[in-house]
């Protein structure tokens, strides 16, 4: 919101606050009347308590006031899964967390009309979406940035699924074997198992591996699957220290998706979709892959890369089928974006 400079609109604002001030005695009467009106009724959850109370006074001290603040709306029918902004965010590669990213440059309280803030923010903040241009340099001087993005992907039905994270030492092991190109990292793994971390990385490489995907029988025609792992149980969007333990795709992982689904809209529970020790080749078989088709093959149904939404806020929402929105900001150039993203039962 623009507002006028105090100087220039001076009198303006005198006018205009003498007439505020008759709006407020008349709000002020309508609010005690609604009171009064609503005094049997049960109270109304979309608004926060404290809200045209029978004190009357239509002024309300900060102590008073509590704002609603919630996860789950409508009677359980709507999901809020992005991360609300805050300073103790995890940030990447950080052990401070986001810290400060909002300032009051503009206060009430020092004099101005109005309050009215700044942010500064990494595009790739909390919960966030990541265009093409991210990880291919090329994609990102021809434009495909966040506004390029299609809604049309970001918004409709989706599959949350947990992925598994109970396999043991056993399985874990009979796994990686089938796998002769990982087995290094399985030796590597093995003589630190004694230490918990090194563990979890080693039972989450495991979970985004082709198999563990195979196993979750995602259908034909699914387009759209937010992937809840360890990540959720472990809270880590919830601590403030980065962690490179986090579950994400391997490079494998990612092609047996993009080559054995019809997902375009992949959603995920902490900061990256991959996994720390193979980051940039699974954003590229992400953010490449249907893109390169167009140029090949020129078919229609291939136009679209798969769009990567990460930092999901996934707790306490049950598996299954639901309605996804997203929606990004519309940052000219920009490779990432902050985003909200809701779940409507
Ligand atoms: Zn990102």
């Amino acid at each position: 919101m623009l507002i006028p400079s105090a100087t220039k609109y001076s009198s303006y604002f005198t006018l205009k606050s003498f007439t505020m001030g008759r709006m407020t005695l008349l709000l002020c009467a309508h609010i005690l009347t609604f009171a009064v009106l609503s005094f049997a009724s049960p109270p109304n959850d979309a608004y926060p308590s404290g809200y045209g109370d029978d004190s009357g006074s239509c002024r309300r001290s900060a102590d008073d006031l509590l704002p609603l603040r919630r996860e789950v709306y409508d009677d359980g029918r709507i999901f809020d899964i992005s991360h609300r902004y805050r300073e103790d965010l995890p940030s990447w590669e950080s052990a401070e967390g986001l810290g400060q990213f909002l300032w009051l440059p503009a206060s009430m309280k020092n004099g101005s009309l109005a309050n009215n803030s700044e942010m500064k923010l990494p595009t790739h903040t909390g919960t966030h979406v990541d265009a093409p241009g991210h990880v291919f340099d090329h994609y990102f001087d021809a434009g495909f940035d966040v506004d390029t993005l299609d809604l049309g992907v970001l918004n409709g039905p989706a599959l949350l699924v947990d992925v598994p994270r109970d396999k043991n030492i056993t399985d874990l092991m009979v796994l990686l074997q089938l796998q002769g190109e990982m087995f290094p990292k399985v030796m590597d793994y093995a003589v630190q198992l004694m230490l918990p971390s090194r563990l979890l990385k080693c039972i989450d490489i495991l979970c985004y591996c082709p198999e563990v995907m195979k196993s979750l029988n995602i259908p034909r025609g699914v387009r759209r699957v937010l992937f809840r792992t360890l990540n959720t149980d472990r809270g880590l969007m919830w601590k403030k220290e980065f962690d490179t333990s986090y579950v994400g795709f391997m490079k494998d992982g990612a092609k047996w998706l993009v080559e054995n689904t019809d997902i375009k809209l992949v959603g995920v529970d902490y900061l990256s979709v991959a996994a720390f020790d193979d980051l940039i080749p699974a954003h590229l078989v992400f953010l490449e892959g249907r893109i390169t088709n167009i140029i090949n093959t020129n078919n229609a149904e291939m136009l679209q890369e798969i769009i990567l939404v990460e930092g999901l806020k996934l707790d306490d929402v049950q598996t299954g089928i639901y309605s996804v929105h997203c929606l990004p900001l519309r940052l000219l150039g920009a490779e990432g974006s902050p985003i909200r993203c809701i779940l409507i039962k």
